[in-house]
């Protein structure tokens, strides 16, 4: 398979397995719509067990799972307590400004990472010139802080802060499991110190599609009036959540090769020259990288990467960004630090 190009843009380039595909092909499905999809059923189990929750819903994108999180919080003309680079923001379009009417009141934050007195800086208790603050927004493992752990002490003390302000938490946790593994905290830890979470099924764990949203009983029936509206309602969807089974049962822990993975690439091209790290440290899965001293551009870069076999993802004129998962090996991840290498020199 020398002919495959090493796709590092993201860990949504996974594919599903033979075995995942088999579990897919075998699934007993039903109505979603209507709650009578046996297998979704039971995903929906597992993940709220996992999470020491009530309930969940399985959604088609993280993007839809957090906007109707936002939707449920919040009235047209509120704001969510957010870091300036969070997932809604920076690249759901205005999905929450156009669904649910809101705007954001920014943080102060590192690597996507606050305590709960830069949420109290940006808190509006109540609506008078400022909107009224519904949301302590937080992402785990962070995406442009560069698979950023948001550590559970300071989510703890967000969320006695949200709770005496009667707001509400919610951790859109697309890479949680990274995190989960990468920390060694459990689930259940993180799901006690919110009052929602979602994960992806279709980034790192493997799965073709989908993601879940966990709350309790009320918010997740709420949740789910809105996923309808949003045109989520969908059917026959056991044969994607026994993709979802089969990841938390099988994709979960080896997340932990793709942190050594991306540690690796982090330190095989920390020498080449005009190559700088955005990031100090790589804590999962994630690499970003800032050509700019190249006097190359991101996309000139990725053009002579892709000659060599290889891709990764530009953001803006020079910075690139590679993501390690299942789909990538520690020799793709030697190759692709060589290819960047050669690219850049
Ligand atoms: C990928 C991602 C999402 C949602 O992505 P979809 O492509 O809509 O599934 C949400 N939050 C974060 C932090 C993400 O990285």
């Amino acid at each position: 398979m020398n002919h495959r190009l090493i796709d590092l843009r993201s860990d949504t380039a996974t594919c599903p397995t033979p075995k995942m595909r088999e579990a897919m092909a075998e699934a007993e499905v039903g109505d979603d719509s209507s709650g009578e999809d046996p297998t979704v059923n039971e995903l929906l189990e597992k993940a709220s067990a996992l999470f020491g929750k009530e309930a969940a819903l399985f959604v088609p994108s993280g993007t839809q799972a957090n906007q109707i999180a936002i939707n449920v919080y919040t009235q047209p003309g509120e704001e969510i307590i957010a870091d300036a680079s969070c997932h809604p923001y920076r690249s759901e379009l205005a999905a929450a400004s156009v669904i649910s009417g809101i705007q954001y009141s920014f943080v102060t934050a590192d690597r996507g990472v606050y305590s709960w007195k830069e949420a109290e800086d940006a808190f509006h208790p109540t609506a008078e010139r400022a909107p009224r603050s519904a949301i302590v927004w937080i992402e785990n493992t962070h995406n442009a802080g560069g698979g950023q752990i948001f550590p559970l002490e300071k989510i703890k003390e967000l969320y006695a802060f949200s709770r005496n302000h009667r707001i509400s938490l919610h951790i859109d946790g697309a890479r949680i499991f990274n995190a989960i593994v990468a920390s060694g905290i459990g689930p259940i830890e993180w799901g006690a110190q919110c009052d929602s979470i979602n994960f992806c099924l279709s980034k790192g764990l493997g799965c073709p599609v989908g993601s879940v949203l966990i709350g309790n009983k009320d918010f997740i029936q709420e949740a789910r009036t809105r996923r309808k509206m949003l045109g989520g309602g969908w059917r026959q969807a056991g044969i994607l959540a026994a993709a979802g089974i089969h990841a938390l049962d099988y994709n979960v822990d080896r997340l932990s090769e793709d942190h050594q993975n991306a540690q690796r690439f982090a330190e095989l091209t920390s020498g080449i020259p005009g190559v700088r790290h955005v990031h100090k440290t790589t804590p999962t899965n994630i690499v970003f990288l800032d050509i700019a001293d190249t006097g190359k551009s991101s996309h000139e870069v990725n053009d002579l990467l892709k000659s060599r076999g290889v891709i990764l993802s530009t953001f803006g004129k020079t910075m690139l960004r590679a993501v390690t998962h299942i789909d990538i090996s520690r020799e793709d991840v030697d190759k692709g630090a060589e290819a960047l290498t050669e690219a850049v020199a």
